[in-house]
């Protein structure tokens, strides 16, 4: 049975995420194993599998860390969703070697959260309550001076004392369309509100989902490659379903293909969140191959040049 796949791109990694690997991988390669990751480095289980088996200890907080029986400290790498100030306070108290794979990105949106507080602003985030990223943005600030908005309803409710100044920051992975919805809600009911001097979405999370939004409504059905707590994942399948393309499927891997979900499918959309490797795609689409005579389209909208450095302590590989 043919089958035609219309690749879209960008997907996949983006260079927030390889920048987190790279910091794992090269702390394992300069101290040894064990290193410390508070928090999964980036929702990806193969990901996460794959560091663990060179070393990787992951932990949810840092009192799981064990001190160290022979008084050599072991990093601990913070994940690239980043964390409350909290983390890396709580970590110097503790006398612990920690670097920061928090993305530059995000780390943009924690200054820029921490400006407007400085200047007197009350901030509103834009996000989704739980996710690391959200606990970690609003960690910047003290507890109250920051309000959640997850949907245009929240919005409607949102209490704010008379002569407040209000400014807004957003997820960096949060849907292009719903945010500026919920932007335009804000800057109706608060005129003065002061928005992010760039896009708080990043340039990774805008351009799968410009790439979804192209290659929807020409596929039966769209394949998402990622993981179910990744919120960029997550985004695409909706802007997949909101732009002509109603079958959707999130998947990690190919061993998850339902092949009856394909019946009838003739045209396939394929892309890959930010923080899926390509083996991945490349094991669904040798899956695909299996079963149908495949034939893809690469349908890209943009290259992407983006390279973040890595912390100045890793830069000296171990001898
Ligand atoms: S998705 Fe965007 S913000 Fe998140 S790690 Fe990648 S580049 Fe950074």
């Amino acid at each position: 049975m043919p089958l035609q796949v219309l690749l879209a791109a960008p997907r996949g990694f983006c260079a927030g995420v390889d920048r987190a690997i790279r910091i794992v991988e090269l702390a394992l390669e300069k101290y040894g194993a064990p290193v410390y990751v508070r928090h999964e480095i980036v929702h990806n289980k193969y990901v996460v599998d794959s560091l663990r088996a060179k070393g990787a200890v992951f932990v949810e907080e840092l009192d799981e860390i064990p001190p160290d029986a022979d008084g050599d400290k072991r990093p601990v790498i913070f994940s690239a969703h980043g964390v409350p100030k909290s983390v890396p306070e709580d970590a110097a108290a503790r006398e612990m070697f920690y670097v920061d794979a928090t993305c530059p990105l995000v780390s943009k949106v924690h200054r820029e959260a921490e400006r407007h507080y400085a200047q007197g602003y009350k901030i509103v985030l834009i996000g989704h309550a739980g996710h690391p990223e959200v606990i970690g943005t609003m960690g910047q600030i003290p507890e109250g001076e920051v309000i959640l908005v997850e949907t245009l309803a929240d919005v409607e409710r949102l209490k704010i004392e008379e002569g407040a100044r209000l400014a807004y920051c957003t997820q960096t992975t949060l849907s292009v369309e719903d945010t500026a919805d919920i932007v335009a809600a804000l800057k109706a009911r608060f005129p003065g509100i002061q928005e992010p001097h760039k896009d708080d979405i990043c340039y990774a999370t805008t351009n799968r989902q410009a790439a979804v939004k192209t290659v929807a409504p020409r596929c039966d059905a769209l394949m998402v490659i990622g993981a179910p707590n990744s919120s960029n994942s997550n985004r695409l399948v909706e802007v997949a379903a909101q732009n002509g393309c109603a079958k959707t499927m999130l998947l990690q891997r190919a061993g998850e293909i339902e092949w009856s979900w394909l019946e009838g499918v003739n045209v396939l959309g394929l892309s890959a969140g930010a923080s899926a490797p390509d083996v991945l795609i490349d094991e669904v689409i040798e899956a695909l191959r299996g079963r149908f005579a495949v034939e893809i389209e690469e349908v890209s909208i943009t290259q992407e040049d983006v390279n973040f450095k890595i912390p100045k302590v890793l830069e000296e590989r171990a001898a």
